[in-house]
């Protein structure tokens, strides 16, 4: 490449920081402006930038432009500053970015399939410039976040994760591969709106989007062998079923099911070490009996059966609560893995009813719906324990069942809380409580990266309890002290590391990974960490 094309190539552009030896010698001289700037006066540069941006979804449109620009910077950037940029090009922003992202698009990312694509998809994977890809994050956009349908619009989740594939886990960003799935969308307003970037017809359902997908992640196992796919953000619908038929075939794993289910289960052990409760003494009440709801309760009970419960008597530890009312053995209208958890008990309609009637330890919720945990609720379980373990996961901060002032307020500082988008610190009483963010950011960069580094050839769930435990042991005291169930965001890459660790090693004890252990596995993951920092290339 010319000097004129290396300015132009993110992965290799320094921008300013291109040294005097490299302007002259790549045909840089006079293309730059003069003066050499280091990275971290870049770094300088493009905080100075952020803080003048007026609103948060402007700070997302200039860093998706800086990594459209100089990937080594934006990675930098994001690193540095994971507490404060995660918000940004993770929920919540990520949301409002999707809500728009037709309007907001400047350049495309990742890969676009189509059902006219049938017969065509590895050619189209081939379109590609790389051929070494390694963590794939795909959406068909039906369930983002609890933003419902955004159709093509959903692309900014893999994109997104992807990005904290590469700053949590250490993921080389070249190795990654956002894709997004187009069937349709059945959301009228994008279906109106001219600026739409997605095909513009409803969803197809049925054989044509199974083939559309088999095509896909058969032509995955032919371009990119070696490649783990992560499902994202399908609607319920598809997200079990297609987990259920490739999880044995490809090295796959669905993330709002067992990812969230992961970052669950270890919050609630890092919980019990604030309450001394036993798990097996734990009753869990999920609002929500979807993917992250049904998939936290599978994997509870694998850690309450580890803990010594039968499978049974785990399983009667864990209510739901979905759209219509208490899961209970008399509702006729319940299927599939609903049913593993439909006990004998009488019907309640809301959630209120449910708390009040079984006296839950833990509440966790999983619905999607805002505010659900109103005043009533957090005080009735305030009342029933001296500690009641409170999780509001959904996404974004828009949807969540109650916020961290909320929780703490309305039990005077007693709440275990966590929640799935960031919430600012909060002072009851004189006390400051920094509330932990229950979210899957925690586990799959660990998990991608321990698969990759062993080449599993299959993603167990066994693989997530192992992380949870993982994830669960990073948590210090002082973390507890100020009531955060999960390590502080700064150090996320150390705990990813850790997580990379175990998940490789269970992958060879297992016999599921295709390469020889190498000598010393702790030094060989360190070696894969990509480092934002620039490759001299002179
Ligand atoms: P899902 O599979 O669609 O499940 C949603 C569940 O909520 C369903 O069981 C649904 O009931 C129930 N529900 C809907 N409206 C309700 C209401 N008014 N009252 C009680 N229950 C209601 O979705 P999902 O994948 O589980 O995701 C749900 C939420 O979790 C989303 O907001 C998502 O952002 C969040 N999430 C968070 C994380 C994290 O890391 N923190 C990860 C994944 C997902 P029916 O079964 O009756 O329809
Ligand atoms: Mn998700």
């Amino acid at each position: 490449p010319t000097g004129f094309d290396l300015i132009r190539d993110p992965a290799l552009n320094k921008g300013t920081a291109f040294t005097a030896e490299e302007r002259e010698a790549l045909g840089l001289r006079g293309l730059l402006p003069p003066r050499i700037h280091s990275i971290d006066e870049q770094v300088e540069r493009v905080l100075w930038n952020l803080r003048k941006k007026p609103t948060d979804l402007e700070r997302y449109i200039f860093l998706t432009s800086l990594q459209d620009r100089n990937k080594t910077l934006f990675y930098r950037v994001l690193l540095d500053n994971i507490e404060d940029l995660m918000p940004i090009v993770y929920t919540p922003t990520v949301g409002l970015a999707c809500l728009q992202y037709g309007n907001i698009f400047r350049r495309p990312r990742g890969i676009y399939l189509t059902l006219e694509d049938r017969g065509r998809v590895a050619e189209i994977l081939g379109n590609w410039h790389r051929k070494d890809i390694r963590i794939i994050v795909v959406t068909d956009g039906e369930r983002i976040l609890g933003l419902g349908d955004l159709g093509a619009d959903g692309m900014g989740i893999p994109v997104g994760k992807l990005a904290l594939y590469t700053a949590c886990g250490g993921i080389q960003p070249s190795l990654t591969l956002p894709v997004t799935i187009d069937v349709g969308t059945n959301n009228e307003v994008l279906l109106k709106d001219p600026l739409y970037i997605g095909c513009r017809h409803p969803r197809v359902r049925g054989e044509e989007y199974d083939d559309l997908i088999e095509e896909f992640v058969l032509a995955v196992q032919q371009m990119f062998p070696g490649a783990m796919i992560q499902f994202e953000d399908f609607a319920n619908r598809n997200a079990f079923r297609l987990l259920q038929q490739y999880r044995d075939q490809v090295c796959c794993f669905n993330d709002d099911i067992q990812g969230t289910a992961s970052v669950t289960v270890a919050g609630l052990f890092s919980a019990l070490r604030i309450t001394g409760g036993d798990l097996k003494d734990q009753k869990v009440l999920f609002l929500g009996a979807g993917e992250a709801g049904i998939g936290t309760g599978d994997l509870l009970v694998s850690a309450m059966v580890d803990a010594g419960l039968s499978q049974e008597d785990a399983r009667r530890r864990c209510w739901f609560v979905d759209s219509k009312g208490l899961i209970v053995k008399s509702r006729t209208d319940l299927t599939g893995h609903k049913l593993t958890y439909a006990h004998d008990h009488e019907y309640c309609a809301d959630f209120l009813a449910a708390v009040e009637s079984l006296r839950p330890t833990a509440i966790i919720g999983v619905s999607g719906q805002a505010k659900r945990f109103d005043r009533q609720v957090v005080e009735a379980m305030a009342r029933i324990n001296e500690r009641p373990i409170v999780f509001s996961l959904s996404n974004p901060t828009s949807k969540t069942e109650c916020t961290a002032e909320e929780a703490y307020t309305w039990t005077e500082g007693r709440a275990i809380f966590a929640s799935g988008s960031p919430f600012d610190d909060v002072v009851i009483n004189g006390k400051k409580f920094k509330p932990g963010q229950g979210n899957n950011v925690y586990i799959f960069p660990g998990v991608g990266m321990g698969v990759m580094a062993s080449w599993a050839t299959s993603v167990t769930d066994e693989m997530f309890l192992v992380a949870a435990r993982t994830l669960a042991a990073e948590v210090s005291e002082t973390d507890l002290r100020v009531g955060r169930v999960y390590p502080p965001l700064p150090r996320i890459r150390e705990v990813s590391q850790a997580i990379a660790m175990a998940i490789a090693e269970l992958a060879y004890s297992k016999g599921l990974a295709s390469r020889q252990r190498p000598e010393d596995l702790e030094d060989y993951i360190t070696s894969l960490v990509y480092e934002p920092e620039y490759q001299p290339y002179v």
